[in-house]
């Protein structure tokens, strides 16, 4: 090659910074133009280029024309060569754009530059009189490609840094939605669910339904087996409970050891048979102690359904499935209660929101 590559690399970015002060576009003509000049080799074209200058450094494209014209040697540049260089130019104008707009896909920009770099060199064998002209032309784009790997790792590093933030902030509100203990929806989130489908509901006219399930002589079991061991059970419950609930279904820890689901679209049948089925499965488990594996015997749940009403605010709607579940926990515990089974003042006192 005619020139080592450190001297026609540091001519490349010489030349590629003084024609952009000129204001003229980086196409291969004006490129070859300024590399000649800052390589020196042509004081002809050196003065001409000052002389084309006007007062702040700018050059149009018509003197610049004129002079490639009269001064650049270039009969043996073939057409290939010069669509190259267009190619090319092309390439490094849309990794311009890329890196100056998003960064995006800047990977794949340098690998084509490198890639027509390339080829560039194969055609410099083929016309040894571009030779030093494509040498810096393939020095600027390996500095590009270089310049292009410390972006992309500055990019990516920012990447990382955004997808961690946004771990941490889905983490904060998963936290804030979740109940510490079973990982079921905590209370605040059952309120605004509760809200939010009833508005709905009462827009649409679809029914809505309401479980509220509570487990039965809790405090006996915790006074037997221990907090910690109840706290175990608390979490058995959820999970199991979790396991008869689907879709739209919301289950939340309502208090300490109440539950509530939330059953958009479902009648106040087909929510009492959820209701029993989860029922059905709390009995149904055996109970173990982790370490010992001691027999802890059984729990049971009461639980109380109510449907929305035209009438209903969130307190009656609750109040109406808690009425429920107190007449179930009256009836004898480990049952399930809805709304038409409400009797006496229970059933007086839900007449006012009818
Ligand atoms: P009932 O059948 O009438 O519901 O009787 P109960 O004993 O379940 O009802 P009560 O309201 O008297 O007691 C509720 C108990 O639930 C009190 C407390 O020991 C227990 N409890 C509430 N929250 C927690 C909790 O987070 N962890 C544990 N281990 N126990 C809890
Ligand atoms: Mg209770
Ligand atoms: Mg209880």
């Amino acid at each position: 090659m005619a020139l080592n590559s450190e001297t026609s690399h540091h001519c490349a970015e010489l030349a590629l910074a003084a024609l952009r002060k000129t204001g003229l576009a980086a196409t291969p003509r004006n490129y070859e133009l300024w590399y000649a000049h800052v390589e020196g080799k042509n004081p002809a074209l050196s003065a001409h280029i000052q002389k084309a200058m006007d007062a702040s450094g700018k050059v149009t494209q018509e003197k610049a024309d004129a002079l490639y014209h009269k001064l650049v040697q270039h009969a043996d540049i073939s057409n290939d060569v010069i669509d190259l260089m267009t190619r090319f130019h092309s390439e490094v104008a849309d990794l311009y754009e890329v890196v100056e707009k998003t960064g995006e896909n800047a990977h794949g920009h340098s690998e084509k530059l490198i890639d027509i770099s390339d080829q560039l060199r194969d055609s410099t064998e083929k016309y040894p009189a571009v030779g030093a002209l494509l040498e810096g032309v393939i020095a600027v784009a390996k500095t590009m490609r270089e310049e292009n790997e410390y972006l992309e790792e500055r990019l990516a590093a920012s990447i990382e840094e955004v997808n961690n933030l946004q771990r941490d902030v889905e983490s904060i509100q998963r936290e804030a939605m979740q109940d510490a203990l079973t990982g079921v929806a905590n209370r605040a989130t059952f309120d605004r669910s509760l809200e939010k489908h009833m508005s709905e509901a009462m827009e649409s006219g679809e029914p809505l339904a309401l479980v509220l399930g509570d487990i039965d002589h809790f405090k006996t079991f915790n006074d037997t087996w221990g907090h910690q061991t109840g706290d175990q059970v608390l979490r058995l419950v959820a999970e199991v409970m979790n396991a008869n609930v689907k879709g739209m279904d919301l289950l939340a820890r309502y208090g300490g050891e109440e539950f509530a689901v939330v059953l958009p679209g479902t009648s106040l049948e087909n929510a009492h048979r959820v209701a029993e089925k989860i029922r059905v499965a709390v009995e149904s488990r055996r109970l173990r102690k982790r370490r010992t594996d001691e027999d802890l015997g059984m729990i049971t749940m009461s639980m109380g359904v109510a449907q929305l009403r035209a009438k209903d605010t969130m307190e009656s709607f609750i109040e109406r499935a808690d009425a429920c579940l107190y007449a179930a926990k009256s009836s004898g515990r480990n049952r399930v209660t809805d709304e038409k089974e409400l009797k006496g003042p229970a059933a007086e006192a839900q007449k006012g929101v009818a």
